[in-house]
Protein backbone atom coordinates (compact mmCIF):
# COMPACT_ATOMS: atom_id res chain seq x y z
CA UNK A 1 0.00 0.00 0.00
CA UNK A 2 1.07 3.30 -0.44
CA UNK A 3 2.31 5.87 2.95
CA UNK A 4 0.28 7.92 3.95
CA UNK A 5 -0.18 11.41 1.69
CA UNK A 6 -2.33 14.50 2.03
CA UNK A 7 -2.97 14.12 -1.84
CA UNK A 8 -6.33 12.51 -2.89
CA UNK A 9 -5.49 9.49 -5.06
CA UNK A 10 -5.96 9.91 -8.75
CA UNK A 11 -8.12 7.66 -10.77
CA UNK A 12 -4.95 5.20 -12.09
CA UNK A 13 -3.60 5.12 -8.62
CA UNK A 14 -7.55 4.05 -7.04
CA UNK A 15 -7.56 1.48 -9.79
CA UNK A 16 -4.12 -0.53 -8.93
CA UNK A 17 -5.27 0.16 -5.13
CA UNK A 18 -8.52 -1.82 -6.05
CA UNK A 19 -6.96 -4.35 -7.76
CA UNK A 20 -4.28 -4.78 -5.16
CA UNK A 21 -7.19 -5.04 -2.69
CA UNK A 22 -8.37 -7.73 -4.42
CA UNK A 23 -5.30 -9.94 -5.33
CA UNK A 24 -5.06 -9.41 -8.81
CA UNK A 25 -1.42 -10.19 -10.45
CA UNK A 26 -0.23 -11.55 -7.57
CA UNK A 27 0.08 -7.99 -5.94
CA UNK A 28 2.37 -7.18 -8.87
CA UNK A 29 2.49 -3.51 -10.47
CA UNK A 30 4.00 -3.52 -13.72
CA UNK A 31 3.75 -0.34 -16.29
CA UNK A 32 5.67 1.02 -19.08
CA UNK A 33 6.73 3.71 -21.26
CA UNK A 34 6.24 3.07 -24.75
CA UNK A 35 7.61 6.06 -26.98
CA UNK A 36 7.66 5.44 -30.86
CA UNK A 37 11.32 6.03 -31.88
CA UNK A 38 10.39 8.83 -34.31
CA UNK A 39 11.13 12.18 -32.86
CA UNK A 40 12.54 13.50 -29.34
CA UNK A 41 10.03 13.77 -26.58
CA UNK A 42 8.58 16.53 -25.15
CA UNK A 43 6.37 17.52 -22.28
CA UNK A 44 3.59 15.74 -23.11
CA UNK A 45 5.67 12.56 -22.70
CA UNK A 46 7.14 13.51 -19.45
CA UNK A 47 3.59 13.61 -17.97
CA UNK A 48 3.78 10.00 -19.05
CA UNK A 49 6.86 9.67 -17.92
CA UNK A 50 5.94 10.70 -14.56
CA UNK A 51 2.66 8.80 -14.26
CA UNK A 52 3.69 5.87 -15.37
CA UNK A 53 7.51 5.73 -13.42
CA UNK A 54 5.51 7.54 -10.10
CA UNK A 55 2.66 4.90 -9.75
CA UNK A 56 5.26 1.93 -9.79
CA UNK A 57 7.67 3.29 -7.35
CA UNK A 58 4.72 4.14 -4.88
CA UNK A 59 3.13 0.29 -4.99
CA UNK A 60 6.92 -1.28 -4.43
CA UNK A 61 6.55 -1.91 -8.96
CA UNK A 62 8.47 -1.67 -12.32
CA UNK A 63 8.29 0.44 -14.85
CA UNK A 64 9.84 -1.19 -18.64
CA UNK A 65 11.32 1.18 -21.53
CA UNK A 66 9.44 -0.42 -24.59
CA UNK A 67 10.20 0.88 -27.67
CA UNK A 68 7.27 0.86 -30.04
CA UNK A 69 9.16 0.48 -32.93
CA UNK A 70 6.91 -1.53 -35.52
CA UNK A 71 6.48 0.97 -37.80
CA UNK A 72 9.92 0.45 -40.09
CA UNK A 73 9.46 3.46 -41.75
CA UNK A 74 9.75 6.57 -39.16
CA UNK A 75 12.13 5.04 -36.96
CA UNK A 76 15.98 5.63 -36.18
CA UNK A 77 18.54 4.63 -33.65
CA UNK A 78 19.48 8.57 -32.80
CA UNK A 79 15.86 9.12 -31.23
CA UNK A 80 16.31 5.76 -29.26
CA UNK A 81 19.48 7.42 -27.67
CA UNK A 82 17.73 10.48 -27.08
CA UNK A 83 15.10 8.91 -25.54
CA UNK A 84 16.59 6.67 -22.95
CA UNK A 85 18.52 9.88 -22.02
CA UNK A 86 15.67 12.22 -21.55
CA UNK A 87 13.86 9.46 -18.98
CA UNK A 88 17.14 8.97 -17.48
CA UNK A 89 17.68 12.80 -17.10
CA UNK A 90 14.42 12.88 -15.74
CA UNK A 91 15.11 11.28 -13.01
CA UNK A 92 13.67 7.77 -13.37
CA UNK A 93 15.51 4.24 -14.08
CA UNK A 94 13.15 1.56 -16.00
CA UNK A 95 13.76 -2.60 -15.02
CA UNK A 96 14.06 -3.50 -18.68
CA UNK A 97 15.02 -1.89 -22.16
CA UNK A 98 12.50 -3.50 -24.44
CA UNK A 99 11.79 -3.26 -28.41
CA UNK A 100 8.74 -4.13 -29.97
CA UNK A 101 10.54 -5.56 -33.05
CA UNK A 102 12.17 -8.33 -30.80
CA UNK A 103 8.78 -9.95 -29.85
CA UNK A 104 7.97 -10.26 -34.33
CA UNK A 105 8.19 -13.56 -34.60
CA UNK A 106 5.87 -14.23 -31.33
CA UNK A 107 4.00 -11.33 -32.74
CA UNK A 108 3.82 -13.61 -36.69
CA UNK A 109 2.79 -16.84 -34.09
CA UNK A 110 0.26 -14.88 -32.54
CA UNK A 111 -1.17 -14.00 -35.95
CA UNK A 112 -1.00 -17.54 -37.51
CA UNK A 113 -2.78 -19.04 -34.12
CA UNK A 114 -5.74 -16.40 -35.21
CA UNK A 115 -5.83 -17.78 -38.42
CA UNK A 116 -5.53 -21.36 -37.21
CA UNK A 117 -8.60 -20.24 -34.88
CA UNK A 118 -10.55 -19.13 -37.48
CA UNK A 119 -10.42 -15.35 -36.50
CA UNK A 120 -8.03 -13.61 -39.18
CA UNK A 121 -8.06 -13.91 -43.09
CA UNK A 122 -6.13 -12.73 -46.17
CA UNK A 123 -7.85 -10.01 -48.50
CA UNK A 124 -7.01 -9.20 -51.90
CA UNK A 125 -9.21 -6.18 -51.83
CA UNK A 126 -7.50 -2.81 -52.49
CA UNK A 127 -7.45 -0.38 -50.03
CA UNK A 128 -10.22 1.54 -51.99
CA UNK A 129 -12.18 -1.24 -51.80
CA UNK A 130 -11.74 -1.95 -48.30
CA UNK A 131 -12.64 1.60 -47.35
CA UNK A 132 -15.89 1.01 -49.52
CA UNK A 133 -16.70 -1.47 -47.80
CA UNK A 134 -16.36 -0.50 -44.05
CA UNK A 135 -19.59 1.43 -43.78
CA UNK A 136 -19.89 4.40 -41.68
CA UNK A 137 -20.17 4.75 -38.00
CA UNK A 138 -24.05 4.80 -38.64
CA UNK A 139 -24.38 1.95 -41.86
CA UNK A 140 -23.41 -1.49 -41.17
CA UNK A 141 -20.15 -2.21 -43.58
CA UNK A 142 -20.26 -5.45 -45.73
CA UNK A 143 -17.91 -8.42 -45.50
CA UNK A 144 -14.99 -8.89 -47.87
CA UNK A 145 -15.59 -11.66 -50.63
CA UNK A 146 -12.42 -12.82 -49.56
CA UNK A 147 -13.54 -12.82 -45.37
CA UNK A 148 -14.80 -16.71 -45.61
CA UNK A 149 -11.71 -18.23 -47.72
CA UNK A 150 -10.32 -21.82 -45.58
CA UNK A 151 -7.78 -21.64 -42.99
CA UNK A 152 -5.56 -23.41 -45.05
CA UNK A 153 -5.89 -20.72 -48.37
CA UNK A 154 -5.73 -18.09 -45.42
CA UNK A 155 -2.26 -20.12 -43.55
CA UNK A 156 -0.67 -20.28 -47.30
CA UNK A 157 -1.17 -16.86 -47.99
CA UNK A 158 -0.01 -15.48 -45.28
CA UNK A 159 3.39 -17.99 -45.43
CA UNK A 160 4.08 -16.39 -48.92
CA UNK A 161 3.24 -12.40 -47.55
CA UNK A 162 6.11 -13.03 -45.40
CA UNK A 163 8.10 -14.80 -47.64
CA UNK A 164 7.97 -11.64 -49.97
CA UNK A 165 5.78 -13.31 -52.62
CA UNK A 166 3.25 -10.27 -53.08
CA UNK A 167 3.82 -7.15 -53.49
CA UNK A 168 3.24 -3.93 -51.13
CA UNK A 169 -0.60 -3.48 -50.67
CA UNK A 170 -1.97 -6.54 -52.63
CA UNK A 171 -2.71 -8.21 -49.42
CA UNK A 172 -3.35 -7.38 -45.94
CA UNK A 173 -4.00 -9.95 -43.31
CA UNK A 174 -7.46 -9.09 -41.26
CA UNK A 175 -8.84 -10.12 -37.65
CA UNK A 176 -12.20 -11.41 -38.52
CA UNK A 177 -14.63 -10.13 -35.83
CA UNK A 178 -17.84 -8.33 -36.93
CA UNK A 179 -18.67 -5.35 -39.74
CA UNK A 180 -21.49 -4.48 -38.47
CA UNK A 181 -19.82 -3.56 -34.90
CA UNK A 182 -20.95 0.09 -34.00
CA UNK A 183 -17.15 0.62 -33.26
CA UNK A 184 -15.43 1.31 -36.37
CA UNK A 185 -11.98 -0.17 -35.38
CA UNK A 186 -13.31 -4.02 -34.67
CA UNK A 187 -14.72 -4.02 -38.43
CA UNK A 188 -12.09 -6.79 -39.46
CA UNK A 189 -9.24 -4.32 -38.59
CA UNK A 190 -5.80 -4.69 -40.46
CA UNK A 191 -3.59 -7.10 -38.29
CA UNK A 192 -0.86 -6.84 -40.99
CA UNK A 193 0.49 -5.29 -43.68
CA UNK A 194 3.32 -5.75 -46.50
CA UNK A 195 6.01 -3.25 -46.42
CA UNK A 196 9.56 -4.15 -48.09
CA UNK A 197 11.43 -1.39 -45.50
CA UNK A 198 14.61 -1.98 -43.99
CA UNK A 199 14.06 -1.68 -40.28
CA UNK A 200 16.15 -0.04 -37.45
CA UNK A 201 16.99 -3.25 -35.80
CA UNK A 202 15.77 -6.01 -38.03
CA UNK A 203 16.84 -5.05 -41.14
CA UNK A 204 15.57 -6.99 -44.17
CA UNK A 205 14.20 -9.54 -42.18
CA UNK A 206 10.92 -8.93 -42.59
CA UNK A 207 8.82 -7.53 -45.26
CA UNK A 208 5.47 -7.50 -42.92
CA UNK A 209 4.84 -5.68 -40.05
CA UNK A 210 2.02 -5.84 -36.89
CA UNK A 211 -0.38 -2.95 -37.36
CA UNK A 212 -0.25 -0.75 -34.08
CA UNK A 213 -3.38 -2.81 -32.46
CA UNK A 214 -1.92 -6.05 -33.23
CA UNK A 215 1.21 -5.46 -31.67
CA UNK A 216 0.63 -3.07 -28.44
CA UNK A 217 -1.83 -5.20 -26.48
CA UNK A 218 0.49 -8.33 -27.44
CA UNK A 219 3.57 -6.08 -26.27
CA UNK A 220 1.87 -5.45 -22.77
CA UNK A 221 0.52 -9.20 -22.71
CA UNK A 222 4.29 -10.55 -23.06
CA UNK A 223 5.67 -8.10 -20.48
CA UNK A 224 3.02 -8.99 -18.40
CA UNK A 225 2.32 -5.68 -18.05
CA UNK A 226 -0.72 -5.07 -15.01
CA UNK A 227 -1.71 -1.41 -15.88
CA UNK A 228 -0.92 -0.14 -19.58
CA UNK A 229 -1.56 3.54 -19.45
CA UNK A 230 -2.29 5.80 -22.28
CA UNK A 231 -4.31 8.57 -23.49
CA UNK A 232 -7.48 9.10 -24.44
CA UNK A 233 -7.52 8.90 -28.32
CA UNK A 234 -7.05 4.85 -27.86
CA UNK A 235 -10.49 4.71 -25.60
CA UNK A 236 -11.77 2.98 -29.12
CA UNK A 237 -9.11 0.59 -29.12
CA UNK A 238 -9.46 -0.54 -25.75
CA UNK A 239 -12.83 -2.87 -27.66
CA UNK A 240 -9.68 -4.21 -29.62
CA UNK A 241 -7.05 -4.41 -26.93
CA UNK A 242 -9.30 -6.86 -25.38
CA UNK A 243 -10.18 -9.13 -28.19
CA UNK A 244 -7.05 -9.99 -29.54
CA UNK A 245 -5.94 -10.74 -25.49
CA UNK A 246 -8.62 -12.83 -25.15
CA UNK A 247 -8.58 -14.48 -29.06
CA UNK A 248 -4.85 -15.21 -28.32
CA UNK A 249 -5.60 -16.60 -24.73
CA UNK A 250 -2.20 -14.48 -23.31
CA UNK A 251 -1.79 -12.59 -20.14
CA UNK A 252 -4.96 -10.12 -19.71
CA UNK A 253 -3.27 -6.70 -19.42
CA UNK A 254 -5.41 -3.98 -18.73
CA UNK A 255 -5.24 -0.87 -20.89
CA UNK A 256 -6.33 2.87 -18.90
CA UNK A 257 -6.61 6.30 -20.48
CA UNK A 258 -5.89 9.98 -19.55
CA UNK A 259 -6.16 13.01 -21.15
CA UNK A 260 -3.05 13.96 -22.96
CA UNK A 261 -0.83 17.32 -21.40
CA UNK A 262 -1.97 20.39 -24.27
CA UNK A 263 0.77 23.03 -22.83
CA UNK A 264 0.12 26.92 -24.20
CA UNK A 265 1.77 28.20 -26.80
CA UNK A 266 3.22 25.06 -27.56
CA UNK A 267 2.81 22.21 -29.76
CA UNK A 268 3.12 18.54 -28.53
CA UNK A 269 3.60 16.48 -31.63
CA UNK A 270 6.21 14.94 -32.40
CA UNK A 271 5.20 15.34 -36.15
CA UNK A 272 4.58 18.95 -36.43
CA UNK A 273 7.89 19.13 -34.04
CA UNK A 274 9.91 17.53 -36.90
CA UNK A 275 8.58 19.98 -38.93
CA UNK A 276 9.98 22.93 -37.25
CA UNK A 277 13.18 20.94 -36.87
CA UNK A 278 13.66 20.34 -40.68
CA UNK A 279 12.25 23.37 -41.86
CA UNK A 280 15.13 25.62 -40.25
CA UNK A 281 12.08 27.51 -38.01
CA UNK A 282 14.52 26.20 -34.10
CA UNK A 283 17.99 24.85 -34.54
CA UNK A 284 17.10 21.17 -33.56
CA UNK A 285 15.35 19.23 -31.34
CA UNK A 286 17.28 21.12 -28.44
CA UNK A 287 16.23 24.21 -29.50
CA UNK A 288 15.67 25.93 -25.76
CA UNK A 289 12.63 27.11 -27.65
CA UNK A 290 11.23 23.67 -27.96
CA UNK A 291 9.03 21.93 -25.78
CA UNK A 292 11.05 18.74 -25.96
CA UNK A 293 13.14 17.44 -23.15
CA UNK A 294 15.99 18.35 -24.52
CA UNK A 295 15.10 21.61 -25.30
CA UNK A 296 14.20 22.15 -21.73
CA UNK A 297 17.10 20.77 -20.20
CA UNK A 298 19.57 23.26 -22.37
CA UNK A 299 16.97 25.99 -21.59
CA UNK A 300 18.05 25.09 -17.92
CA UNK A 301 14.78 23.65 -16.38
CA UNK A 302 15.38 21.04 -13.95
CA UNK A 303 13.99 17.50 -13.96
CA UNK A 304 12.65 18.70 -10.35
CA UNK A 305 10.80 21.46 -11.83
CA UNK A 306 9.43 19.45 -14.47
CA UNK A 307 8.31 16.71 -12.14
CA UNK A 308 6.38 18.82 -9.94
CA UNK A 309 4.58 20.39 -12.48
CA UNK A 310 3.54 17.25 -13.78
CA UNK A 311 2.78 16.31 -9.94
CA UNK A 312 0.44 19.77 -9.73
CA UNK A 313 -1.37 19.25 -12.92
CA UNK A 314 -2.53 15.52 -11.53
CA UNK A 315 -4.46 13.35 -14.50
CA UNK A 316 -7.52 14.12 -15.72
CA UNK A 317 -10.00 11.85 -18.15
CA UNK A 318 -10.63 15.06 -20.11
CA UNK A 319 -8.63 16.95 -22.54
CA UNK A 320 -7.71 20.44 -21.57
CA UNK A 321 -4.91 23.17 -22.43
CA UNK A 322 -2.86 23.87 -19.40
CA UNK A 323 -0.95 27.23 -18.60
CA UNK A 324 2.60 27.15 -19.63
CA UNK A 325 2.84 29.99 -16.99
CA UNK A 326 2.37 27.07 -14.28
CA UNK A 327 5.48 25.17 -16.00
CA UNK A 328 7.52 28.28 -15.58
CA UNK A 329 6.34 28.63 -11.73
CA UNK A 330 7.81 25.23 -10.98
CA UNK A 331 10.99 26.15 -12.84
CA UNK A 332 10.87 29.48 -10.66
CA UNK A 333 10.29 27.76 -7.47
CA UNK A 334 12.74 25.37 -7.91
CA UNK A 335 15.37 27.40 -9.34
CA UNK A 336 14.93 29.74 -6.20
CA UNK A 337 16.25 27.16 -3.87
CA UNK A 338 19.37 26.22 -6.09
CA UNK A 339 20.27 28.98 -8.08
CA UNK A 340 24.13 31.01 -7.96
CA UNK A 341 23.36 34.57 -7.17
CA UNK A 342 25.84 36.81 -9.58
CA UNK A 343 25.78 39.86 -11.30
CA UNK A 344 25.49 40.37 -14.95
CA UNK A 345 24.35 43.77 -16.73
CA UNK A 346 22.67 43.41 -19.97
CA UNK A 347 22.35 46.51 -20.98
CA UNK A 348 25.37 48.47 -19.59
CA UNK A 349 26.05 52.44 -18.63
CA UNK A 350 29.57 53.45 -17.52
CA UNK A 351 29.77 54.54 -14.05
CA UNK A 352 33.09 56.62 -12.92
CA UNK A 353 33.07 56.88 -8.84
CA UNK A 354 34.80 60.10 -8.63
CA UNK A 355 35.91 59.67 -5.51
CA UNK A 356 36.70 56.60 -5.83
CA UNK A 357 40.89 55.75 -5.88
CA UNK A 358 42.07 55.12 -9.29
CA UNK A 359 43.46 51.67 -9.72
CA UNK A 360 42.13 50.38 -6.50
CA UNK A 361 40.48 47.29 -7.23
CA UNK A 362 38.49 45.97 -3.74
CA UNK A 363 37.54 42.21 -3.59
CA UNK A 364 34.35 42.15 -1.91
CA UNK A 365 33.00 38.99 -0.72
CA UNK A 366 29.57 37.62 -2.59
CA UNK A 367 27.17 35.11 -0.78
CA UNK A 368 26.26 32.69 -3.66
CA UNK A 369 22.95 31.60 -2.08
CA UNK A 370 21.29 33.46 0.27
CA UNK A 371 18.82 30.24 0.40
CA UNK A 372 21.25 27.95 0.73
CA UNK A 373 23.71 28.79 3.54
CA UNK A 374 26.45 26.28 2.67
CA UNK A 375 26.49 26.82 -1.24
CA UNK A 376 29.63 29.68 -0.06
CA UNK A 377 30.62 32.54 -1.16
CA UNK A 378 32.91 34.12 -3.94
CA UNK A 379 34.95 37.01 -4.51
CA UNK A 380 33.87 40.46 -6.69
CA UNK A 381 36.26 42.67 -7.86
CA UNK A 382 34.91 46.53 -7.61
CA UNK A 383 36.71 49.64 -8.73
CA UNK A 384 36.40 53.15 -9.89
CA UNK A 385 34.17 52.51 -12.59
CA UNK A 386 32.06 49.99 -12.91
CA UNK A 387 28.84 49.20 -15.05
CA UNK A 388 25.05 49.48 -14.09
CA UNK A 389 21.97 48.42 -16.19
CA UNK A 390 20.73 51.62 -18.21
CA UNK A 391 17.27 50.91 -16.87
CA UNK A 392 18.21 52.04 -13.00
CA UNK A 393 19.13 55.37 -13.90
CA UNK A 394 16.24 57.67 -15.02
CA UNK A 395 17.38 61.43 -15.87
CA UNK A 396 13.88 63.10 -14.72
CA UNK A 397 12.66 60.23 -11.97
CA UNK A 398 9.56 60.09 -10.93
CA UNK A 399 8.45 60.38 -7.53
CA UNK A 400 8.51 56.55 -6.83
CA UNK A 401 11.59 55.84 -8.61
CA UNK A 402 14.33 54.50 -6.08
CA UNK A 403 17.26 53.81 -8.50
CA UNK A 404 20.04 56.52 -9.82
CA UNK A 405 19.25 59.81 -10.94
CA UNK A 406 20.57 63.67 -10.88
CA UNK A 407 21.18 63.91 -6.56
CA UNK A 408 19.95 60.11 -6.21
CA UNK A 409 21.24 57.87 -4.10
CA UNK A 410 21.59 54.06 -4.05
CA UNK A 411 23.06 50.75 -2.65
CA UNK A 412 25.41 48.69 -4.80
CA UNK A 413 24.65 45.29 -4.02
CA UNK A 414 27.62 43.91 -1.61
CA UNK A 415 28.87 47.02 -1.97
CA UNK A 416 28.63 51.05 -1.39
CA UNK A 417 26.02 53.43 -1.47
CA UNK A 418 26.50 55.68 -4.25
CA UNK A 419 25.15 59.24 -5.47
CA UNK A 420 24.64 60.69 -8.61
CA UNK A 421 26.28 63.95 -9.39
CA UNK A 422 26.53 64.16 -13.26
CA UNK A 423 25.23 63.61 -16.09
CA UNK A 424 28.10 63.24 -19.20
CA UNK A 425 26.55 63.44 -22.49
CA UNK A 426 27.88 63.43 -26.07
CA UNK A 427 27.30 66.19 -28.68
CA UNK A 428 24.16 64.45 -29.31
CA UNK A 429 22.64 64.26 -26.49
CA UNK A 430 23.05 61.05 -25.87
CA UNK A 431 23.75 60.12 -22.02
CA UNK A 432 27.44 58.23 -22.01
CA UNK A 433 28.39 57.91 -18.26
CA UNK A 434 27.23 59.26 -14.93
CA UNK A 435 29.29 60.65 -12.13
CA UNK A 436 28.93 59.56 -9.01
CA UNK A 437 30.49 59.80 -5.42
CA UNK A 438 30.61 56.58 -2.92
CA UNK A 439 30.16 57.24 0.68
CA UNK A 440 33.00 55.47 2.08
CA UNK A 441 31.93 54.07 5.08
CA UNK A 442 28.35 52.50 3.68
CA UNK A 443 29.97 48.99 2.89
CA UNK A 444 27.86 46.25 3.18
CA UNK A 445 28.35 44.01 5.68
CA UNK A 446 29.93 46.99 7.61
CA UNK A 447 27.62 50.14 7.00
CA UNK A 448 28.30 52.70 9.96
CA UNK A 449 26.71 55.48 7.26
CA UNK A 450 23.70 55.33 9.28
CA UNK A 451 22.83 56.58 5.40
CA UNK A 452 18.89 54.48 4.40
CA UNK A 453 18.56 54.02 0.59
CA UNK A 454 15.36 52.28 -0.51
CA UNK A 455 17.10 50.66 -3.70
CA UNK A 456 20.03 48.45 -4.85
CA UNK A 457 21.06 47.21 -7.83
CA UNK A 458 23.69 44.90 -9.40
CA UNK A 459 26.69 46.04 -11.38
CA UNK A 460 30.11 44.73 -12.58
CA UNK A 461 33.37 46.28 -12.35
CA UNK A 462 34.57 47.45 -15.83
CA UNK A 463 38.28 46.55 -16.15
CA UNK A 464 37.29 42.69 -15.04
CA UNK A 465 33.92 42.44 -15.92
CA UNK A 466 33.78 39.63 -19.51
CA UNK A 467 31.48 39.71 -22.39
CA UNK A 468 28.98 37.25 -22.69
CA UNK A 469 26.43 36.43 -25.24
CA UNK A 470 23.09 36.21 -23.50
CA UNK A 471 20.30 34.52 -25.81
CA UNK A 472 16.75 35.62 -24.39
CA UNK A 473 13.57 33.78 -25.13
CA UNK A 474 10.33 34.19 -26.27
CA UNK A 475 7.35 32.56 -26.48
CA UNK A 476 7.67 30.25 -29.86
CA UNK A 477 3.85 30.90 -30.72
CA UNK A 478 1.74 34.09 -30.50
CA UNK A 479 -0.91 31.97 -30.11
CA UNK A 480 -2.50 30.15 -27.02
CA UNK A 481 -3.28 27.05 -28.63
CA UNK A 482 -1.06 26.68 -32.36
CA UNK A 483 -2.72 23.53 -33.08
CA UNK A 484 -6.30 24.79 -32.97
CA UNK A 485 -6.04 26.95 -34.99
CA UNK A 486 -6.89 27.82 -38.46
CA UNK A 487 -3.93 26.89 -41.28
CA UNK A 488 -0.80 26.05 -40.76
CA UNK A 489 0.71 25.73 -37.48
CA UNK A 490 3.59 27.32 -38.72
CA UNK A 491 2.19 30.45 -39.28
CA UNK A 492 1.49 31.45 -35.87
CA UNK A 493 5.35 31.00 -34.67
CA UNK A 494 6.59 34.28 -32.98
CA UNK A 495 9.33 36.18 -34.66
CA UNK A 496 10.48 37.48 -31.71
CA UNK A 497 11.62 34.31 -30.03
CA UNK A 498 14.65 34.99 -29.73
CA UNK A 499 16.67 38.04 -28.67
CA UNK A 500 20.66 37.75 -29.02
CA UNK A 501 22.52 40.43 -26.87
CA UNK A 502 26.10 41.00 -25.22
CA UNK A 503 26.30 41.28 -21.95
CA UNK A 504 29.04 42.12 -19.26
CA UNK A 505 29.18 39.34 -16.54
CA UNK A 506 30.99 39.43 -13.41
CA UNK A 507 34.16 37.81 -13.65
CA UNK A 508 33.53 34.69 -11.85
CA UNK A 509 31.24 33.18 -14.32
CA UNK A 510 34.45 32.63 -16.33
CA UNK A 511 34.38 29.29 -14.27
CA UNK A 512 30.95 28.66 -14.84
CA UNK A 513 29.97 25.32 -15.75
CA UNK A 514 26.76 23.25 -17.68
CA UNK A 515 23.75 22.35 -15.95
CA UNK A 516 24.53 25.08 -13.19
CA UNK A 517 21.56 27.19 -12.52
CA UNK A 518 22.71 30.87 -11.93
CA UNK A 519 19.98 33.81 -10.92
CA UNK A 520 21.64 37.30 -12.70
CA UNK A 521 20.59 39.10 -9.78
CA UNK A 522 17.13 40.97 -10.50
CA UNK A 523 17.25 39.96 -14.40
CA UNK A 524 16.29 36.66 -13.86
CA UNK A 525 17.70 32.70 -13.99
CA UNK A 526 20.38 31.64 -16.80
CA UNK A 527 22.40 28.71 -17.40
CA UNK A 528 25.55 28.45 -19.85
CA UNK A 529 24.88 27.33 -23.30
CA UNK A 530 26.69 24.51 -24.69
CA UNK A 531 27.63 26.43 -27.51
CA UNK A 532 30.34 28.29 -24.88
CA UNK A 533 33.81 27.83 -25.50
CA UNK A 534 37.36 29.40 -23.62
CA UNK A 535 36.84 32.00 -25.44
CA UNK A 536 33.35 32.83 -25.60
CA UNK A 537 30.78 32.44 -22.89
CA UNK A 538 27.05 32.14 -24.07
CA UNK A 539 24.30 31.91 -21.63
CA UNK A 540 20.49 31.18 -22.18
CA UNK A 541 17.65 32.91 -20.00
CA UNK A 542 15.74 30.15 -18.33
CA UNK A 543 12.85 32.00 -17.01
CA UNK A 544 12.65 35.94 -15.71
CA UNK A 545 12.17 36.59 -12.10
CA UNK A 546 8.52 37.30 -12.44
CA UNK A 547 5.74 36.56 -14.85
CA UNK A 548 5.83 39.44 -17.16
CA UNK A 549 3.89 37.52 -19.92
CA UNK A 550 0.44 37.44 -17.80
CA UNK A 551 1.35 41.39 -17.33
CA UNK A 552 1.79 41.99 -21.19
CA UNK A 553 -1.32 40.20 -21.53
CA UNK A 554 -2.82 42.16 -19.06
CA UNK A 555 -4.35 39.01 -17.53
P1 LIG B 1 3.18 12.34 -30.84
O1 LIG B 1 1.84 12.67 -31.42
O2 LIG B 1 3.90 13.50 -30.29
O3 LIG B 1 4.02 11.51 -31.76
P2 LIG B 1 2.55 9.92 -29.57
O4 LIG B 1 1.45 9.67 -28.63
O5 LIG B 1 2.42 9.36 -30.92
O6 LIG B 1 2.83 11.45 -29.59
P3 LIG B 1 4.40 8.05 -28.54
O7 LIG B 1 5.86 7.99 -28.72
O8 LIG B 1 3.58 7.01 -29.21
O9 LIG B 1 3.93 9.49 -29.00
O10 LIG B 1 4.03 8.15 -27.00
C1 LIG B 1 4.62 7.42 -25.96
C2 LIG B 1 3.72 7.52 -24.77
O11 LIG B 1 3.59 8.88 -24.36
C3 LIG B 1 2.32 7.04 -25.09
O12 LIG B 1 1.85 6.25 -24.03
C4 LIG B 1 1.53 8.29 -25.25
O13 LIG B 1 0.18 8.09 -24.92
C5 LIG B 1 2.24 9.25 -24.27
N1 LIG B 1 2.05 10.64 -24.70
C6 LIG B 1 2.38 11.18 -25.88
N2 LIG B 1 2.01 12.47 -25.92
C7 LIG B 1 1.45 12.77 -24.73
C8 LIG B 1 0.86 13.94 -24.16
N3 LIG B 1 0.78 15.09 -24.84
N4 LIG B 1 0.39 13.85 -22.90
C9 LIG B 1 0.48 12.71 -22.21
N5 LIG B 1 1.00 11.57 -22.69
C10 LIG B 1 1.49 11.59 -23.94
MG1 LIG C 1 2.39 7.45 -31.58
Amino acid sequence: MAEATEKPLNFIEQIIEDDLAAGKNDGRVLTRFPPEPNGYLHIGHAKSICLNFGVAQRYGGKTNLRFDDTNPVTEETEYVESIKADVKWLGFDWAEELYASDYFDQLYEFAIKLIKKGLAYVDDSTSEEMAAMKGTPTVAGINSPYRERTIEENLDLFVRMKNGEFAEGTRVLRAKINMASTNMLMRDPIIYRIKFATHHRTGDKWCIYPMYDFAHGQSDSIEQITHSICTLEFVPHRELYDWCIESLEIFPSKQYEFARLNLSYAITSKRKLLQLVNENFVTGWDDPRMPTISGMRRRGYTPEAIREFCDRIGIAKRDNLIDVSLLEFCVREHLNKVATRVMAVLDPIKVVITNYPEGKVEELTAENNPEDHESGSRIMPFSREILIEKEDFMENPTKKYFRLGPGLMVRLKHAYIIKCDDVVKDENGEIIELHCSYIENSRSGNDTSGINVKGTIHWVSEAQAVDAEVRLYDRLFKVEDPSREDGDFKEYLNPESLQVITAKVEPALKNATLGTPYQFLRKGYFCLDPDSTTDKLVFNKTVGLKDTWAKEAGK
